[in-house]
């Protein structure tokens, strides 16, 4: 070990030290998260562009450590993943998001929760089953439900994810590529998923107005989406220029600041009712 020069020093450092620290204890919290309440659903509304009305909303989970706050899925997603909990996490969510909608259906009939699935929890065996039993159990209509599956995780062992996509699709619910045009998009495979929408990434919308080659990305994903008849969904927008050049764009869905802010499920209910004067 002592030959490994400056590599060994590194890993003894400090701040290395407590980094790895750190983790180690937000990991040990974390398996008991879900037993303890700590776990929360947010939601964010999905806005249909045309009529300014709230048409779904996108779960996004969030940590209230009783220590240090509320946590970042950014950060403890990744934990999740490499301790194998994400599966349970991830089903908790759906469970909770599938309920919580077929609430919000009986005033808005054709709302659509759409769920984050990770990469694990997309190659996990049980996937089919469980969404399936909970699909089932919060009895909603699986036509109402989308997953969301990132263009990196599709994009990984291509042939046997369109047999699940395919076998999802089978259970009726609805299927979105998130991040889109981050990843190593191939188009003969794009049109080979069964998919339903894609969700243009955060980083092209954010500089839409000022940079051409960010408008540009975003004016071919949308006539791509619809040339391949999918719906395409722009998230992270925050003012009205970004809303107006994407609404310019037949752009048919947005999610962002400009709207609302993820919220815990009790002060949603009034982003449901009237369409905004944005
Ligand atoms: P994502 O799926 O791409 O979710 C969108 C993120 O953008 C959310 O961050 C959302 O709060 C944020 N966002 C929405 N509108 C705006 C905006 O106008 N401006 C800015 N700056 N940000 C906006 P959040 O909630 O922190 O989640 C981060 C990531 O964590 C998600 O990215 C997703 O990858 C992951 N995540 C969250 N919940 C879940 C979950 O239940 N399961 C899994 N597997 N991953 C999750
Ligand atoms: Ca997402
Ligand atoms: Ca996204
Ligand atoms: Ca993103």
């Amino acid at each position: 070990a002592k030959d490994q020069g400056k590599n060994t020093f590194q890993f003894y450092s400090p701040e290395m030290n407590a980094k790895a620290m750190e983790n180690l204890s937000l990991e040990n919290d974390l398996r008991g998260a879900l037993a303890r309440n700590e776990l929360v659903v947010f939601y964010q509304p999905k806005v249909d562009i045309a009529s300014g009305i709230t048409v779904g909303a996108e779960a996004l989970i969030r940590w209230e450590h009783p220590k240090l706050g509320q946590i970042s899925p950014l950060k403890f997603i990744p934990i999740a993943e490499e301790i194998g909990l994400i599966n349970d996490i991830g089903q908790w969510v759906l469970a909770q998001a599938c309920t919580q909608a077929k609430l919000w259906q009986q005033q808005t009939p054709g709302f659509v929760i759409s769920v984050n699935v990770s990469p694990q929890q997309f190659r996990d065996e049980d996937l089919l089953d469980r969404v399936q039993a909970t699909i089932a159990r919060s009895g909603i209509d699986p036509y109402k439900v989308e997953l969301e599956l990132t263009e990196g995780c599709l994009m990984d062992s291509v042939e046997s994810n369109i047999q699940t996509l395919e076998a999802l699709k089978d259970l009726g619910v609805r299927l979105s590529v998130d991040d889109f045009g981050t990843g190593y998009s191939s188009l003969a495979y794009l049109k080979r998923f069964p998919v339903d929408v894609l969700k243009i990434d955060r980083s092209f919308v954010r500089d839409l107005a000022s940079d051409p080659e960010d408008a540009a990305i975003v004016c071919t994903i949308i006539s791509l989406a619809h040339s391949l008849k999918l719906e395409v969904v722009a998230e992270g927008v925050e003012d009205t220029e970004q809303l107006a050049f994407l609404a310019k764009q037949n752009c048919d869905q947005f999610q962002g600041y400009l709207c609302s802010r993820p919220v815990p499920p009790e002060n949603f209910h009034s982003l449901l009712s009237a369409p905004a004067n944005w």
